[in-house]
């Protein structure tokens, strides 16, 4: 695997993005606006992988989406190699990196067509494109097949011949069609079993290291992000709420959410009890809290966080966070159920060491 944050060659760029909803107005109520993403940055570089991590309902999938202009953004920017593909020629610009950039859904099963052959599905994103002899779009479809670890014979079968792992690896086919350099894979593997999530996220990692491609790995889990990916980013309520190179947020992470989401991740030691998942509910986007939007729910919140919104700081070459126990000046009151964040990260490093 390519080593952590030495990758300076960024091909995506993604600047104060947000994506608002407006709901539809009820009788006699206001119009309400739901904000999915707030101010998320980040950057990709070539042959990288960044895990986007949190519940659902956190943005993410709403994030991915936008990178690729599977929905437009509300306000801020993203940048695809050398096309800004938002703001006013976001269409052309789209068109122009539209090979270069692929997506790979959660449900491999409800984004292939039931009556389509699996060779016809995987070469139809060939065939939109053109080009291509009929003898060359068959070996195109051998190729990808061969190179996803699937039987040539299955490009005459259909997709409910499959199970869901192989599904997976169709949809894996389909989005490596064109060649693309850049893949957003959202919940890939949600679906699957622990044992087929593993071979999935294998092949995958294979795959960049054989064809250089970037990824944004999105998941709700922790563990699933931890072996492919460079660098993690955490969002909560729409924004991100930590970054790190892989490493430093595995062993040290330093915002009381992603402590919680590394707590929750079973381990194989029986002695282990688990932690509780993260207390409460995520809250409502449309009345979201004032403050950190994550005091509701944390165990370490005082009277600060209800009423200022914590911003992303840097607290090592890399790692950034948005919680008020980072700054330097912050005395947490007597009274706070307050645990700093390192007796966590020592447990935590003795965990992943198991
Ligand atoms: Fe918890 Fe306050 Fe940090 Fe938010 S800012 S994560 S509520 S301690």
């Amino acid at each position: 695997m390519t080593p952590d944050a030495t990758l300076p060659d960024t091909i995506v760029t993604v600047r104060d993005l947000e994506k608002t909803f407006a709901l539809k107005r009820q009788a006699g109520t206001p119009a309400r606006t739901l904000r999915a993403v707030r101010q998320v940055s980040f950057d990709i570089a070539r042959g990288e992988t960044l895990g986007l991590v949190g519940e659902s309902g956190s943005g993410k999938s709403t994030t991915g989406r936008m990178l690729v202009g599977l929905i437009p953004a509300t306000s801020g920017r993203v940048r695809l190699f050398d096309e800004e593909i938002t703001g006013t020629n976001a269409q052309q610009a789209l068109a122009r990196v539209r090979k270069r950039v692929q997506f790979v859904f959660q449900d491999p099963q409800g984004s292939l067509n039931p009556r389509m052959r699996i060779g016809d599905a995987i070469a139809e994103p060939i065939d939109v494109a053109g080009g291509r002899t009929r003898h060359d779009r068959q070996l195109r479809i051998q190729e990808l097949l061969d190179t996803v670890g699937l039987p040539r014979s299955c490009g005459d079968r259909f997709p409910h011949e499959f199970s869901g792992g192989q599904r997976q690896r169709i949809g894996i086919a389909r989005a490596l069609a064109l060649k693309p350099e850049f893949i957003v894979c959202d919940e890939p593997v949600s679906a699957l079993d622990v044992s087929l999530q593993a071979q999935v996220v294998n092949l995958l990692i294979d795959l960049q290291e054989a064809f250089g491609l970037s990824y944004l790995f999105i998941a709700h889990d922790l563990a699933v992000v931890r072996n492919i990916s460079h660098r993690v980013a955490v969002m909560y309520a729409g924004a991100i709420v930590e970054v790190a190179p892989r490493a430093a947020l595995y062993a040290t992470p330093k915002h009381p959410y992603t402590q919680t989401l590394l707590e929750a991740i079973p381990r194989p030691d029986p002695r282990h009890r688990l932690a509780a998942n993260v207390r409460g509910e995520l809250p409502s986007l449309l009345s979201p809290p004032t403050g950190c939007t994550f005091h509701t729910r944390c165990p370490h919140a005082f009277e600060r966080c209800r009423n200022e919104v914590p911003q992303l700081k840097a607290l090592a070459p890399g790692h950034e966070a948005a919680c008020h126990l980072n700054e330097p000046m912050t005395a947490p009151p007597a009274t706070a159920s307050f645990m700093t964040a390192a007796p966590i990260a020592a447990s935590l490093e003795d965990r992943l060491r198991d």
